[in-house]
């Protein structure tokens, strides 16, 4: 008699893939693509996955990384990660029609630098030097922020006045890691102001508690999005210290090595913000194809009902996207 192989538990998280800022600016690109016909020029990637920019280049979207990259008077769609104020203002100079497509959710946290600056406060970034939201957060007050990527940062800072000190933290830092941060910056200034909410956006939260579901009950978590999304890149730290053996970012099925999945009897599934979610039903078909097969369960671990409106002038049309 021949013995089957037993099908591989696959655990889906849910929440896994778009939020809605990311839903709005791809969003954004394709109604501008409709309504004005290409070109549309974006600046930076509209969002951080290969897949999504590919998608929207092929409809007609044209991708740069600096505004002075547009032809005068061109359409250009800010990304979701935001822009500095000096940006907006090249664009205006040279005369381009900007739409903006910064998550609602970025904007607020720029708007909580220009408060602190303008109240005379030092203020604290919590976030990763060279990110995108990072970049365009520290131009809203470059002479007043000081970027923070570690406990370790914190004791090297040399703020002028104790009393008058503010953090924000970029959208999609591990919370756990944020946390630390924050701690050792209170630990040594008592009176640090923070943000009245979270900075660290509700997407970014929800994703990394299901992922910890996951590290919890599967021997090896798989976290669909690009190498360059911060908040992928965090799922599978998070995976990992909520004791995973094994986490890995793919960019899609193509990704996955057979090695991973050597003598593993539970995989966990999930995706980033920014991932498609057509890329993770790649990866269930991928495992139901190996020998044996797969069992999909979903973890629910949170519902979510947000979205953003679309910025004016822009308006939906009856005829939906294929994404
Ligand atoms: S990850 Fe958070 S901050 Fe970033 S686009 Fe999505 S909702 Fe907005």
């Amino acid at each position: 008699m021949t013995s089957h192989p037993t099908p591989l538990q696959v655990l889906l998280a849910a929440p896994r893939g778009f939020c809605a800022g990311v839903d709005r600016a791809i969003e954004i690109v394709e109604l501008a693509l409709r309504q004005y016909g290409p070109p549309v020029y974006v600046r930076h990637a509209i969002v951080h996955n290969t897949h999504v920019v590919a998608d929207l280049e092929a409809k007609g979207a044209v991708f740069v990384e600096d505004e002075d990259d547009v032809p005068e008077g061109g359409l250009i769609v800010f990304s979701a990660h935001g822009v500095a104020p000096q940006v907006r203002r090249n664009a205006e100079q040279r005369a381009l029609r900007p739409i903006d497509a910064t998550c609602p959710l970025v904007t607020k946290v720029h708007l909580e630098a220009r408060d602190y600056a303008r109240l005379g406060y030092s203020i604290v970034l919590i976030g990763h030097a060279g990110h995108q939201e990072v970049i365009g957060t520290t131009g809203e007050a470059p002479e007043a922020i000081m970027l923070v990527e570690s406990v370790e940062d914190v004791s090297a800072l040399d703020l002028p006045d104790p009393e008058r000190i503010a953090y924000i933290t970029q959208t999609t830092l591990s919370v756990d890691e944020a946390a630390g941060i924050v701690d050792a910056l209170k630990a040594r200034y008592p009176n640090a102001r923070g943000p009245r909410g979270e900075d660290i956006c509700y997407a970014t939260t929800n994703r990394q508690a299901a992922t910890k579901e996951l590290a919890a009950r599967a021997e090896v978590v798989l976290v669909v999005g690009s190498a360059h999304s911060s908040n992928s890149q965090r799922m599978v730290e998070v995976a990992l210290a909520a004791g995973a053996d094994a986490a890995h970012l793919i960019e899609d099925a193509g990704a996955v090595d057979e090695a991973w999945l050597d003598g593993v009897r539970t995989v966990g599934l999930t995706s980033g913000a920014s991932a498609p979610e057509s890329l993770v039903t790649g990866v269930i078909w991928y495992l139901r194809d190996r020998p044996g097969g797969a069992q999909v369960t979903t973890v629910d671990v949170l519902e979510e009902h947000m979205s953003f409106a679309l910025p004016a002038g822009l308006r939906r049309l009856p005829v939906q996207s294929a994404r």
